[in-house]
């Protein structure tokens, strides 16, 4: 099959296994390159395969040479159909995790459900016995409720008044209006069921039961605040209500773990391309003006610098600073006065012709791309290739 990207929408529908494979190992170069430190020895990362989760996953196993088990939901490959990227991102770990002598498993199905988490405790008994820290990233627009077998569906909204502002559709550079008008009480109510804490505290208080936690366990949740220009839609939106919520379950969990000296906590991230990052709309405009500021200051990152930041300088050194919320900030570059003070008249002044040099929508779209496995001048894209890969490890 010759694999080329297919886009609809804000996704695209198409991977490419060669490109997962290199965007993979490139997270794992940088890691190796900042040599090993202190860190966790076994973890589960829920939600695992792309975005922040699969570089916690790199950072955890090629900087600490942490055991990894790594649930995630992705569809594999047909003869006629290529694999999601997350997919072959796991494939391409999980051999050069075994290439390092590094245990690694993985489980592909819905961590929302009863099932996957009884699947996950059975192995790490099996395997590991106890783990040291879960990663809770998982980015999802709907979860049944195993509890009470309702679906909710997540919605980005503005909450109490329609917004409008300016958004892009980063495929041709066209800037826009775009007016949300606000979510309904339930689809607020909805939004925290899906993105809200209640599944992470199930996680945790499934484990803890089970007796599969060491003491002086850690688990991190991922949150964002962003600046002014975004609150409505994020913050102040229905996804901070959920986000909120997430906040409120570290407090519980932390609670939760007293027994066995453990913690919750919230780390406050970065705005990155994601697959989900590119769903909310103003915000791929915002991070390509972001991305242009923080690459002339030297300042840029992406997921797998964030993920080296949290565990190397935040989680496992020897003081952990934490914000007046007990939160964890590795937002503190974006949200630097010289760089947001440099990102409000760009907005201001951003429209479809301008909007080249007042952002750096190009790097935008390369990374988006390079989520897929597009755009790496290693790899011939008119090749034809067998999109079938098998993860070796997968139960
Ligand atoms: P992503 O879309 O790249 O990753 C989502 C992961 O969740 C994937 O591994 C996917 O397989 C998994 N997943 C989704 N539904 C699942 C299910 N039902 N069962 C099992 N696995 C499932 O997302 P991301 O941007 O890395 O986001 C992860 C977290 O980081 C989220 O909480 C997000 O809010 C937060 N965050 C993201 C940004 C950003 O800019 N991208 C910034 C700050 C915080």
């Amino acid at each position: 099959m010759i694999i080329k990207p297919k886009t609809r929408g804000f996704i695209c529908t198409t991977a490419h296994p060669e490109g997962c494979a290199l965007h993979v190992q490139e997270q794992i170069d940088y890691i190796k390159s900042k040599g090993s430190f202190n860190g966790p020895k076994k973890v589960l990362i829920i939600g695992a395969s792309t975005g922040y989760g699969l570089a916690s996953r790199i950072a955890a196993a090629f900087g600490t040479s942490a055991a990894t088990i790594g649930v995630f939901f992705e569809k594999p490959a047909s003869e006629t159909k290529t694999a999601s990227a997350g997919w072959y991102n796991t494939a391409a770990f999980d051999k050069r995790a075994k290439e390092a002598g590094l245990y690694s498993k993985n489980i592909n199905g819905d961590a929302f459900s009863n099932e996957i988490k009884q699947k996950t405790i059975d192995i790490i008994k099996r395997d590991l016995g106890k783990i040291d820290l879960v990663i809770y990233s998982l980015a999802s627009p709907r979860r049944t409720n195993p509890k009470t077998g309702i679906t909710h569906n997540s919605v980005i909204k503005p909450i109490g008044n329609p917004f409008t502002n300016r958004t892009i559709d980063f495929q041709n550079g066209v800037v826009s209006e775009v007016t949300i008008q606000p979510a309904t009480e339930d689809e607020i109510k909805d939004t925290v069921a899906v993105m809200g804490g209640e599944d992470w505290e199930m996680w945790i208080q499934a484990l803890k039961d089970a007796d599969v936690l060491e003491n002086g366990f850690k688990t991190v949740a991922f949150s964002y605040i962003g600046p002014k220009l975004t609150h409505a839609i994020y913050t102040n939106g229905t996804i901070g209500k959920a986000k909120e919520h997430l906040d409120k379950s570290s407090k519980v969990i932390t609670d939760m773990l007293k027994e066995i000296d453990g913690k919750a906590y919230i780390s406050v991230n970065k705005a990155l391309v994601t697959q989900a990052s590119s769903a909310i709309p103003v915000v791929p405009l915002y991070i390509s003006i972001l991305y242009k500021i923080m690459k002339e200051k030297g300042l840029h990152e992406g997921c797998i610098e964030q993920a080296y930041r949290l565990f190397a300088e935040r989680l496992y050194s020897d003081s952990l600073e934490l914000d007046s919320e007990g939160r964890i900030r590795i937002d503190d570059w974006e949200m630097r006065d010289d760089v947001q003070e440099n990102v409000i008249p760009a907005w201001e002044k951003i429209n479809t012709e301008n909007v080249y040099s007042l952002s750096d929508l190009e790097g935008y779209r390369n990374d988006f791309f390079k989520l897929f496995g597009f755009g790496f001048k290693e790899i011939n894209y008119e090749n034809d290739i067998s999109p079938i890969v098998e993860i070796p490890d997968i139960e």
